[in-house]
């Protein structure tokens, strides 16, 4: 059996647009997807759309249309999104469609009956926003949301409570056993801290949310949206028969092996996803991944402010692989990033046009004018020393893409093209040819084989370059520009 490889983006919210934020997680899947399964691993790639709870009704009330039309409308502007940005997922999933409904109302009434659902009443300061209770420590000095600074608004409900408070101790213990379930590392100490400091349960369903997935026998309340929208990764893949005992086609895929997050989500998939998979007796994911955020010019990027980045605009202007390359190139998997038009610009002229760009088009020039034949040999050494450091260079490349470090691992890649760069300077084989030709056709050869190797390399990257580079490589014909220089 080959190996599997589960990955997941979270369920984008339909409340808002699609912007650069879920463009950034949705393609860094993509790029892991399409990594692994250059390597021959079964990848199942899971998105989709949460289209649940009380911010889902009102915004649809304010657009003058019913939740389900509204729904319909966001979720397919996410799927023309994902097909822009060349993404390769295997199923994406909507938290209306009946197969997740029936999965979370099975969830429900098995916790229920487990006990570790009850009823009871709930008495908190609540953010519509959030949709979620806020308590005094969470909440700022002037008793206001942490997330959105708004006011909060003090209520009482009867709701059903999820008993989170008993999986504290095993969720530590589950941190510890496993050093890099909560990922990156810079993000866990806060998990760990929030955990140690005591879990209390949590109000999974609510009396004044009609816009969501009723709780069993009880209809009086649906669920609240985040015990009902977490259930996806599970629901898309086989969960409801495994809860019936019917395993098979859930372990296909199951336990995940990443699930790919916002920081702002962390707590929801390392806290009380982890506690539901608990309290069902099912496996943990192995990974939970938190990358951070975008600014835009230095200024956060907010609805208000009106300052999204539009990838649309950037696309159209430059080209997809050119996003696609800049937002993975310019910031640390897992840092928080500013994005600018002078660094991306720069970013494409130094890093595209020059390096990877002209080093493609000046070497397939004259291999084309040079080469008898065009058949590149496999780790084909002319004496030049570069084709000697390739195993070197692929396994660094490795390393660092399963670390989800995927600037370096284009670092490495681009090391690797600078050092070509300077090669073809030096050696000046446009000269070698007419001088000594055999000694030039080695140089050649030698390069080429290095260029298959970054072909490769930025494939995850730049899906349709990497395809235009394999062709203009077996044929050896230079071409138009790639990446057209960006005049100011
Ligand atoms: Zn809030």
């Amino acid at each position: 059996m080959t190996k599997k490889f589960y990955i997941t983006t979270p369920l984008y919210y339909v409340n808002s647009q699609p912007h650069i934020g879920h463009a950034y997680t949705t393609v860094a899947c993509d790029i892991l997807a399409r990594y692994k399964k250059s390597k021959g691993v079964g990848v199942h790639f899971l998105t989709g759309t949460d289209e649940h709870g009380a911010n889902i009704e009102k915004t649809a009330k304010e657009a003058g249309k019913d939740p389900q039309q509204w729904t319909d409308e966001v979720a397919a502007k996410f799927k023309d999104l994902w097909k822009i940005l060349n993404v390769e997922y295997d199923d994406f999933i909507r938290t209306t469609e009946p197969r997740h409904k029936e999965v979370v109302q099975k969830v429900f009434a098995k916790l229920l009956e487990s006990g570790d659902i009850y009823k009871g009443s709930y008495e908190g300061n609540y953010c519509y926003s959030c949709e979620a209770y806020i308590d005094d420590k969470e909440a700022t000095k002037d008793g206001k949301c942490p997330f959105h600074k708004k006011e909060l608004t003090p209520l009482k409900e009867e709701t059903y409570f999820f008993k989170l408070s008993k999986y504290g101790d095993k969720l530590l213990k589950f941190y510890q056993d496993n050093p890099t379930f909560l990922s990156p590392k810079t993000r866990s100490k806060e998990i760990i801290n929030f955990v140690k400091e005591g879990l209390q349960d949590i109000s999974v369903s609510r009396t004044k949310v009609s816009w969501g997935i009723s709780v069993p026998n009880d209809d009086k309340h649906t669920i609240y949206v985040w015990f009902d929208a977490l259930e996806n990764y599970g629901s898309a893949i086989g969960m409801g028969e495994a809860l019936d005992g019917n395993m098979e086609n859930f372990k296909k895929f199951w336990p995940a092996d990443i699930h790919l997050i916002g920081k702002e989500i962390f707590r929801f998939h390392a806290i009380i996803w982890p506690a539901m998979l608990m309290a069902l007796g099912l496996e943990m994911p192995k990974k939970v991944f938190a990358h951070g955020w975008w600014t835009a010019e230095g200024e956060k990027m907010s609805k208000s402010m009106g300052n999204f980045v539009n990838p649309h605009d950037l696309i159209d202007k430059f080209g997809l692989d050119a996003f696609r390359y800049f937002v993975f190139r310019e910031v640390p998997f897992g840092n928080d990033g500013d994005f600018s038009m002078t660094s991306f610009k720069q970013r494409y002229n130094s890093d595209l046009a020059n390096d990877l760009g002209n080093l493609f088009s000046r070497i397939i020039n004259i291999a084309g004018k040079n080469l008898e034949d065009k058949k590149i040999e496999a780790n084909f050494d002319g004496g030049f020393g570069l084709t000697k450091n390739l195993p070197k260079i692929s396994s660094e490349y490795d390393k660092y893409m399963e670390d989800l470090a995927f600037d370096k691992a284009l670092e490495t890649t681009w090391k690797l093209i600078s050092d070509l760069n300077k090669a073809t300077a030096t050696h000046q084989p446009w000269v070698m040819v007419k001088e000594d030709k055999e000694k030039g056709v080695k140089f050649l050869k030698e390069v080429l084989v290095c260029l298959e190797l970054v072909a490769k390399q930025v494939a995850p990257f730049m899906p349709d370059t990497a395809t235009e580079l394999k062709k203009r490589l077996a044929t050896l014909e230079k071409g138009e520009p790639l990446f057209p220089r960006i005049q100011d």
